[in-house]
Order: structure tokens, then sequence, then C-alpha cells
């Protein structure tokens, strides 16, 4: 089966603003709207569906489905398959068909299996690229994230100090994402006084819940939530 029906939308990083025209468009023509929804800790939440509210989309062509954040990613596996499958489903039925994404959906974006799944399957998706959340962090920061001859390190897990001081002495900027999931750099970046700007984020783009510091005592106060990125330059 080859079809024109089935999009992955990118949405933005969560400011509803932020979402492209070409996005907003398409979405206006789908019959059905898929969002992954994530539990962290006891919350669920569903930025992409929260998203879609915000900016007056019905929600009567709104589905959910569960993406689990637990290591064991069989059971992601399953999830992602069987919306593909539903999906697939859908647009038998002649239905127009959209999953979409937060920031970005080529990006860290785990929905991106999904339309692996419909490839799979024999099924083509057409993709609509969305603003990162670093890029909006940046925007945040009124910084300039990279320039001139600079290069860029994105980092989602597990870096070390000394990944971090090369990266900085070749003149690069680094992301860290998922910066929950990679505290301990954090304490290790301001215990060894490095002299470079930290610029951290939470929430970027969220009415009440954004916050932006660089100033590294507060960092270190700050419980860190899922959704938060920490941009680390060399002093100018
Ligand atoms: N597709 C997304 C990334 C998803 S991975 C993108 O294009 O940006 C999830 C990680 O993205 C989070 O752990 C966090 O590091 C970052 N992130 C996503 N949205 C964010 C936001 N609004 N504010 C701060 N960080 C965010």
């Amino acid at each position: 089966m080859k079809t024109d029906n089935i999009f992955c939308i990118s949405l933005g990083p969560g400011d509803a603003g932020l979402i492209t025209v070409k996005a907003w468009k398409t979405l206006q023509s789908m019959d059905i709207v898929f969002c992954p929804v994530t539990q962290v800790g006891e919350n669920i939440q569903s930025r992409a569906k929260d998203i879609l509210v915000e900016l007056g989309f019905d929600t009567a062509r709104i589905e959910l489905f569960n993406v689990p954040m637990s290591k064991n990613r069989s059971k992601a596996q399953k999830e992602y398959s069987d919306v593909a499958q539903q999906i697939a489903q859908y647009v038998d039925t002649g239905r127009q068909v959209a999953f979409v994404a937060e920031g970005d959906s080529g990006f860290y974006s785990s929905v991106h299996y999904v339309s692996d799944y419909l490839l799979e399957m024999g099924v083509s998706v057409q993709h609509i690229a969305g603003v990162p959340a670093f890029i909006a962090c940046g925007a945040l920061a009124g910084m300039h994230i990279v320039k001139q001859n600079e290069a860029l390190l994105v980092i989602p897990s597990n870096t070390s100090i000394d990944e971090v001081s090369k990266a900085l002495s070749e003149n690069k900027t680094v992301v860290l994402m998922k910066l929950s999931m990679q505290k301990d750099i954090i304490q290790e970046l301001v215990n060894n006084k490095m002299d470079v700007q930290l610029h951290y984020f939470e929430n970027v783009g969220i009415a009440d819940k954004e916050y932006y510091t660089c100033n590294h005592e507060d960092i270190l106060k700050r419980t860190i939530p899922y959704f938060s990125i920490l941009i680390i330059r060399k002093k100018d």
C-alpha cells in the first residue's frame, strides 16, 4: 500500500505559536490526529495534545497513544507498532491521518518509530519539520548558539566532564538534552569551576512553567524536570 494520506507533523517545542503554517494547515485537513502521551512520575501528560487544544484544534479528532518511558524498549516498540497498525487501518477506510511530535519529529522523537513501522508495512509517511526545543531555548536566552566556525555537539545521555571539556576546547557549543537523566554532570561542571557559560532551561514555551537561568547556584537548586536543556558555551 502506498499513500499520501499519512503525515508525521512536528508541532514545535511547547509554545503553540511556534508551529509552522504548513503544519497547521495540514493538521486542519486531517480526520484523525494521534498524540503521544507520557507518564512522568504520577503525571500523565501530552504536551502535543496541549498544543493542539491551545490552538483550538477540534478535540474530537484527537486520539492518544501511550509512549512508555521505561528502559524496556520492547514495551515501547509494541505501542508504536500498534499505533502504526491503527493508522494503516484508518487510512484503508479513506481517512487522512496524522501523528504528531513535540519539537521536531526527526530530533530524538520516539514517534518517529511509528513512521518506521509504517514504512516496514510499505506505507509512506510525509514528514513536516518543526522547531526543535534547543532552538527555542536559544531564542529565549537571546543567545547566538553557534557562530562563525563553531560546531555544535548535542548529547542526550551519559556524557562526562572530559567529553564536554574537549568539545569546548574545540570551540564547540554543547547542548545537553534529557537533562533529568544526566544530572550529575551539572554538579561536576559547577564544581570544576570551568570558565563556561551555563544556560539552563526548563519547560520552554510553557506558560507558568518556563524557567531560564545562567546562575550556577540557582541551577544547582533546581529539581530538574524531564523538559529541560543545558546549553554550554565557552565564555566569550
Ligand atoms: N523532538 C524534541 C526532542 C524530544 S526528546 C525536539 O525537537 O526538541 C525530549 C527532550 O527534549 C527533553 O528531555 C528535553 O531535553 C528537550 N525538550 C523538549 N521540549 C522542551 C521544552 N519545551 N523545554 C525544555 N526542554 C525541552
